[in-house]
């Protein structure tokens, strides 16, 4: 049996301030947590533990770090090779980050299930969720991300066949916000009837279903269709929010994109002093948005978009967290909203860190409760802990 000694640890839903601990594992199993005297040895790092990360929002064929929209857009049209090479990189680094499961969020050529694949088949320990393609409308925003939906009534002929190798289905729902007017590009792609019986489809098959939405008209079709969670989710208002908690629909705010194209180099972005000074308006209204979900009980995602301009695979869900933390999140909602929250919520094993559970946790040298900072060094602990 080993052990595992920290000063403090968060097991998933509740933070354990007065320890030391020592978590007794073995061979890869929680045998029990318990008090101990004595002092935590600081030459080791792990002043506190937690269940792997889960990030709900990644595209895991894009590298985030590469700025250069020519390239980007090289990398778009990459090989399949190329892309699943760059898959398995960002794969690597957010296991490195401290991840144990990420979602992805669609790519049209299907790298993200090659990239699930690959990574079982080499008995990789990180866990990767995939919708395949993201649905939208012919034309319509989305083509880069997806397949496209006609008519209504292939819906859920198309959604079948999506669920015989998808872990979610995901819809682009709305466009993107312009950051030029902080308005919704055009009217939602779906309207309630189309949306209804996609999220239907995707039920009857137990898949569950993300939306992609900005905007209250798209909010509005999103939660009446019953999606289980909204990605983005710009433009939130109060009645969405209170609807979302009554259903209990997840959502995803994802600050990190959108505050990562507010701080690339006017050179990269080609953005000018009223860009800028929209972007801000609209992140400050996203934070008050999210102080707000939090307040009301809205269940909340950690999902950071990496591989979207300026967003790297492992980092960016970390920069996801110390956004939510500066906007007011208590840690221990937004650490639920990284760990046993999605977990529970897609049906993945808990992971955490009680007695029964996988021995998956990572450590970091202070507590986040004390200084979220620290989410940053995340690691693995030690092959050979005590
Ligand atoms: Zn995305």
């Amino acid at each position: 049996m080993k052990r595992l000694v920290v000063g403090s640890y968060f097991d998933g839903e509740r933070h354990h301030a007065d320890g030391p601990y020592a978590i007794l594992h073995e061979s890869g199993a929680i045998l029990g947590v318990e008090r101990v005297e004595g002092g935590v040895d600081a030459r080791d790092g792990a002043a506190f533990a937690m269940p792997s990360l889960v990030d709900a929002h990644v595209h895991i064929f894009l590298d985030g770090a590469e700025l250069d929209p020519a390239r980007r857009k090289q990398a778009m049209a990459a090989g399949e090779a190329e892309s699943l090479a760059v898959a398995r990189t960002n794969a690597e680094a957010s296991w490195r980050a401290g991840l144990g499961l990420i979602r992805d969020a669609g790519d049209p050529r299907g790298i993200n299930h090659a990239a699930r694949r690959e990574l079982a088949a080499a008995g990789h320990p990180i866990r990767l969720r995939s919708p395949g393609p993201a649905l939208h409308r012919p034309g319509r925003y989305g083509s880069f991300l997806g397949a496209a939906i006609a008519e209504d009534s292939d819906a859920a002929r198309v959604v079948s066949e999506l669920c015989l190798d998808a872990d979610d289905i995901k819809v682009l729902l709305t466009g993107v916000i312009d950051f030029a007017s902080g308005t919704v590009k055009g009217k939602p792609q779906f309207d309630e009837a189309a949306a209804t019986a996609i999220v239907a489809a995707a039920r009857r098959h137990g898949r569950p279903t993300f939306a992609h939405c900005n905007g209250p008209e798209g909010l509005a079709v999103a939660i009446r269709a019953g999606f289980d969670s909204i990605e983005h989710g710009y433009l939130m208002d109060e009645e969405s929010l209170r609807a979302m908690a009554g259903e209990g629909i997840a959502w995803t705010p994802t600050l990190a994109p959108v505050a990562a194209q507010r701080h690339l180099a006017p050179d990269v972005s080609g953005f000018g002093p009223d860009i800028l000074a929209c972007l801000d308006t609209i992140l400050a209204r996203h934070a008050e948005s999210i102080l707000r979900a939090a307040q009301l009980g809205v269940a909340l995602y950690c999902g950071s978009d990496a591989g979207g301009q300026g967003v790297p695979h492992g980092g960016g869900l970390v920069d996801e967290m110390l956004l939510l933390a500066g906007a007011g999140v208590p840690m221990e909602t937004l650490l639920a909203g990284a760990t046993a929250l999605p977990r529970a919520r897609w049906g993945e094993p808990a992971s955490l860190i009680r007695a029964g559970e996988a021995f998956d946790p990572v450590v970091m040298p202070h507590s986040p409760f004390l200084q979220p900072q620290a989410l940053r060094q995340a690691r693995r602990p030690h092959s050979g802990d005590r």
